[in-house]
């Protein structure tokens, strides 16, 4: 060829034309039908749960996860893998168990991340009894001081998780309000909806200047027996849990398909780090399998984007969503266009959800359209806040893609020891993985703009 074709030729590969609406939403149908008849998400799943195992914040175990995501990108053909670590708070488990005084029953309780120890034998102290968050910051410091708060409320079942949101400041919020009111130690009923006796940890946050007490969750059962006796009479409850904080450390892992016009990137993932009481399948193996398992089908598609599709396993997620703040922090001046995150279990998705500039809204509906086969419906207003790791990114202007999963039993699971891979239901798994194939390779194939800053 001639130096002139050669030129021609060079720019056509650099920056290939953009194909028609009609094709690409073909080619996305056909990924999406792909993905759904074959992925490696279920045998993702199944060696990152049964290899590694559970995964906290910052112990050799979420390290370990670390170094099988990294080999599994590389199995899976991504490149430009990487591992950025960052400084966080480690928080273990000590140990722990309740009763109350004067019968025999013993309470089943799990510590909630970044809370305080009792003495080891313990504190025995009357009780206070909360029917809701708001009643106890209603309280005088006096009902209050020397006391074990019991915090109750009610989490009822929802398709979109909204409950969580609702009672979520009875876990995060109120072991800090009580230990600013001289509580001795906290016990929350579990933000959960099942009623076995599997107690429900997740973190909590004791703000600069107020010193972490002892904070425990309770199992529903147990919640409910502590409620019924505080109507009976004053109650008297012996709680030990033994948590220690030292400094410690985490890391993202990130991997990449480069696309054919570098500097646009489309960000899709899920958090590496799990609770210590269960396998860590739903929340979140599920999410690392799922988008591990969509660009795994982008690629072996032969099909390269135009914009590179990034995979984000984001760590400590759990323990203050550090990762997610540090991944923003360091990614701050890359063209981030648009992310999202897999984090709500193994249940089908059953709506497509957005934040985007409004010229990026015709794709989002052609999105939509190509999902619609799956069951998945839009959900109207562009005001999704995505997944958690994806907010950081968001609040610096990166458009937000959002796939809303079935949480109607999300919470019988979340953060207990039932949260284990026998759980999953393997089609919805895969229908997962086909919505977000299709839709990660729509917005990595289109040009339109999609950061809302
Ligand atoms: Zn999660
Ligand atoms: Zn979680």
């Amino acid at each position: 060829m001639t130096m002139k074709t050669f030129i021609a030729a060079t720019i056509l590969l650099a920056a290939p034309a953009l194909a028609q609406p009609a094709d690409r939403m073909a080619t996305a149908a056909k990924l999406r039908d792909t993905a759904l008849a074959s992925n490696p998400a279920w045998p993702l799943l199944v060696d990152l749960t049964d290899s590694v195992g559970p995964r906290m914040a910052g112990t050799e175990a979420e390290a370990r996860g670390r170094v099988w995501a990294k080999a599994a990108m590389q199995k899976l053909g991504l490149v430009n893998i990487r591992e950025e670590a960052f400084p966080i708070t480690l928080w273990q488990r000590g140990t722990e168990s309740a009763r109350v005084i004067g019968t025999n029953h013993p309470l089943v309780i799990t510590a909630l991340g970044n809370s305080g120890a009792t003495p080891a034998a313990g504190i025995t102290a009357p009780v206070a009894c909360f029917d809701t968050l708001g009643a106890l910051r209603a309280a005088p410091d006096t009902a209050v001081k020397g006391r074990i708060v019991f915090i109750d409320h009610r989490m009822t079942v929802t398709q979109d998780g909204s409950s969580y949101g609702v009672n979520g400041g009875v876990r995060r919020s109120g072991p800090a309000i009580a230990a600013q009111k001289g509580a001795a130690a906290v016990m929350i009923r579990s933000l959960g909806t099942d009623f076995h006796r599997n107690p429900h940890t997740g973190g909590t946050v004791f703000p600069a200047g107020t010193t972490p007490i002892a904070a425990v969750a309770l199992a529903l059962p147990d919640a409910e027996l502590i409620g019924r006796l505080c109507k009976r009479g004053p109650v008297e409850v012996n709680l030990v849990s033994t948590p220690t904080s030292q400094p410690g450390q985490s890391a993202n892992v990130s991997g990449e398909i480069p696309g054919s016009v570098p500097g646009e990137i489309v960000v899709m993932g899920g958090h590496l780090d799990s609770w210590d009481i269960g396998q860590g399948v739903f929340d979140d193996g599920a999410g690392v399998a799922i988008t591990l398992a969509a660009a795994a089908t982008i690629k072996a598609s032969g099909q390269p984007p135009r914009r590179t599709i990034r995979v984000v396993l984001w760590g400590s997620e759990e323990i203050g969503l550090v990762g997610a703040r540090a991944y923003a922090e360091a990614h701050k001046t890359e063209n981030i266009v648009l992310a999202g995150e897999s984090d709500f279990g193994a249940d089908r998705v059953w709506r497509v959800e957005s934040r985007v500039a409004a010229a990026g809204l015709p794709l989002m509906a052609e999105i939509a359209a190509v999902l619609a086969p799956l069951g998945v419906q839009p959900q109207p207003g562009n005001a999704s806040g995505g997944g958690p790791d994806v907010g950081p990114l968001a609040a610096l202007g990166a458009g937000v893609l959002e796939l809303g999963q079935d949480g109607t039993r999300y919470f019988d699971l979340h953060h207990t020891p039932d949260d284990t891979l026998d759980k999953v239901d393997r089609a919805q798994l895969d229908q997962n993985v086909a919505a977000w194939t299709a839709a990660i390779w729509l917005a990595a194939s289109d040009d339109r703009p999609l950061r809302t800053k």
